[in-house]
Parts: structure tokens; sequence; C-alpha cells
């Protein structure tokens, strides 16, 4: 601890989700006993989100991991309720159970709101995924779904699971004899585009190999079932089944700033909340256009950063600079993808059938990535 600060910073993280459990990982290494942490979350499990899209077809349930156990691990409080509204003047929180929790910096980290984006079709929920297209998946085997199409509304929100879902169904439609036809209707200018032309290229190999249809820089309406129409166009898809990416909504936080668009929380290149002191933000509940795994855990590590600072560790505070990586599921093998993000598009992109980060995780994350990976070699002992 610092001579100036004899009691540690106390640390409210709001969230416990990747951005949460990442800032809380990385604040425990940059600041050890600096910092004081509580973590406000109302669930009792992580869920390992990217691995929810194997479910429907029966390959294994996505990973849980008790937060109790986590938090405990990392030497975090863990507060079982959740963030209501900030009275950023008295530094306080106050939660849905009515608590007043005061702090001297805080990480809100409360992930997006999921909304449908289309009226005539299965909006994607990861909580339910398995129930949602398990039947799909069935009537494909069956051949009772002969035409389905993804849709991915503007703004996008997580770029992978469209096309792993569509790469999915289409190898076990052939695998058992189906006929399917598969279409992904996109705003994007190319499949996977934030990764850079060469992961994109290859993407759109994948799925033409895969004979599935990419109609890119597209922008879907559903006037009635079955029914997709596209613009610029006009262009109609007739359907059997249509499976839509929700839309991505900022997080209900009341004292929180609000950025214009779907209501995202603004944020500067240190993640701090723009016009709140000892506020930062990270994940898919700030304004930045890129929802992804990866990239919430760089925010949270920016985050950590400025706050172990301010706590007084050795530790200069960096800007959040993006570098994406991702594992695209559903080919022969996976495919791994990187790509530094400027102008909103990955530049020196990069693509491999072998693993170009270490612990090739799903979601490349620098602190949670290895805790996960020792818990589970732990847990298989
Ligand atoms: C199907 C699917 C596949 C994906 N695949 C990948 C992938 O392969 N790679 C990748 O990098 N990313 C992937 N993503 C995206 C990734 O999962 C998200 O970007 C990531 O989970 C965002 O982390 P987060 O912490 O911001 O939000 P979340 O993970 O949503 O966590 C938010 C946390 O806040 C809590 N919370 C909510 N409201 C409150 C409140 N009021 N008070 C307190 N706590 C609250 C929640 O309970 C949760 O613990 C995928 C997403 C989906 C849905």
């Amino acid at each position: 601890m610092s001579s100036e600060r004899e009691q540690p910073l106390r640390v409210l993280i709001a969230g416990g989700g990747v951005a949460g459990l990442e800032a809380a990982l990385a604040l425990r290494d940059l600041a050890g006993e600096r910092v004081a942490m509580m973590m406000l979350a109302p669930g009792s499990d992580f869920v390992y989100r990217p691995m929810r899209v194997r479910e429907p077809f029966a390959y294994s349930v996505a990973q849980r991991y008790p937060l109790e156990d986590m938090a405990r691990e990392i030497g975090a409080e863990l507060r079982r309720d959740k963030f209501k509204w900030l009275d950023s003047a008295a530094r306080v929180v106050h939660t849905e159970e009515g608590v007043e929790l005061s702090y001297d910096a805080l990480i809100l980290a409360l992930g997006a709101s999921l909304r449908p984006r289309f009226k005539h079709a299965v909006t994607l929920d990861d909580r339910r995924l398995d129930e949602q297209l398990h039947g799909l998946v069935q009537d494909v085997e069956g051949g009772y779904v002969r035409r389905l199409v993804f849709l991915i509304p503007q703004p996008t929100p997580w770029p992978l699971p469209a096309y792993e879902l569509a790469l999915m169904t289409a190898r076990r439609a052939f695998d058992m004899s189906a006929d399917v036809s598969i279409s992904v209707v996109t705003p994007e200018d190319a499949p996977l585009a934030i990764f850079g032309s060469a992961a994109s290229d290859a993407v759109q190999r994948l799925l033409a190999e895969n004979r599935i249809e990419t109609i890119t820089s597209a922008h879907a309406e559903t006037p009635a079932a079955g029914k997709v129409e596209i613009h610029p166009g006009p262009r109609r898809l007739n359907a059997d089944r249509v499976v839509a990416l929700p839309e991505l909504f900022g997080p209900p936080a009341r004292g929180v700033p609000k950025g214009s668009e779907n209501g995202f929380i603004p944020i500067d290149d240190r993640c701090q909340v723009r016009g709140l002191d000892r506020v930062y933000a990270a994940g898919d509940a700030t304004d930045f256009p890129i929802k992804h795994g990866g990239i919430a855990a760089q925010q949270a590590d920016t985050a950590a950063g400025a706050i172990a600072a301010l706590a007084g560790a050795p530790v200069q505070p960096s800007k959040f600079h993006p570098v994406l990586h991702a594992i695209l599921l559903g080919g022969d093998r996976p495919l791994y993808l990187s790509a530094h993000v400027t102008g909103g598009h990955g530049s020196s992109s990069e693509v491999s059938d072998t693993p170009t980060w270490s612990p090739p995780t799903k979601i490349a994350a620098r602190y949670l990535g290895p805790f996960l990976e020792s818990g589970d070699r732990a847990a298989l002992r």
C-alpha cells in the first residue's frame, strides 16, 4: 500500500461477466492489496457464452463457473444484487434491494440489453439457445426445413454466432443428407468485415464451400412470417424459418450518461465514463461499436490500469488499443482470426487454422483466459 494511502481503495465492480471478472483479476494483479474489491452481480454463475452455439447440436453445454468461488479466489467480496442507480456526486451506487454502496472507484460492466429487432423471426437469446434452436436443428435433419435465413441487424451485435450457427446447421444437414438452403443477410460489407480482408475472405470461402449464401450490405425487414425483404433491392426471400441476432442496447442505469446510439455508456480512450469522475465502464455496455468478449476484456484491463494507478500502484495507465481475436467454429477445423482495429475495420488482418494467441480461448482475455484454463485443469484432476 502506498504511504499516502492507508486504507485500500474501495473498488466497486458492477457486473460479473467477462468485463467484470477480467477487471477484478487485473486489479488484483496490478494493485495487489492496494484495492478492496466488491463485485455486484445478480446471478450465481459466470457462463461461457461463446460455447452456447454448440448446445442445440448436442455437442456439450457451455461451461458454468460459480461466481462465489471465483470471487473468493480473486479476493473480492461478492454481493448478489443489482445496480439500480448512481449518485456520482456522493460516490454511491444504489442497488435494487435498496442498499447504498460507497466507492472510491467504480467499474460498470453491466453488459448489453437484448431486444428483438425483427417481428417475424426467432430472436436468439443465448440464455435459452438450446431450447430455441434444438427443434429447428431436428427439423433440418428431418428435411422439414428446407430454406433457412439468418438475419444480422444494424448496428451489428456480436459478430460470430450467426455465422457459426449457419455453418453448424449446414454441416449437420450435409451429414444427415438433408437438403437445406441457408442464407445469412448482414449489413456488413463482407462477412466478419471487422476482422479485415484476409480473415473476411477466408470466412467467405468457408461459407461458400458449405453452400451458404451471404447477402452483404443488406438491411432486412420481415413483413410477414417466412418473408424477408432486403434493401437496397428490394429483394425478397421466402423461408421456412428466420433466425435473427438481437439488437443490443445500453443497460438501464439511471445516473449514468447515455450515448446517442442505442443508449450505450460513452467512454473515452481510458475507458472512463465521459463526464464522471472515477467511474469507468467496459464491455458490451459501452459505446465502443464492436461488441466482443475479447474487447470487453481489453477495456476492463485499461480501466483496471487507471484505477491501479489511482490506488498508488506503480502502473503507467495506458490507452485502449483494440485488438480482435476470435475462433470461428463450424468448419472442419476452427479458424483463428485476428486484427488490429482502426476506423471500425480490422487492419493487419490474420487468419490461421492453428492458434495465434495463448491460451487459445474463444474469449481472448489476458487474465480471465488463463484463470479459466487453470480452473478447468483443476476440475479435471
Ligand atoms: C452466442 C454468443 C457467442 C459469442 N461468441 C463470442 C466469441 O466467440 N468470442 C468473443 O470474444 N465474444 C463472443 N461473444 C460476445 C461476448 O460473450 C460478449 O461480448 C461478452 O460476454 C461481453 O461481456 P460483458 O462483461 O460486457 O457482458 P456480459 O457477459 O453480458 O456480462 C454482464 C454482467 O452484468 C450482470 N448484470 C446485468 N445487469 C446488472 C445490474 N443491473 N447490476 C449488476 N450486474 C448486472 C450480468 O448478470 C452479467 O454478470 C458471444 C456472445 C454470444 C451471445
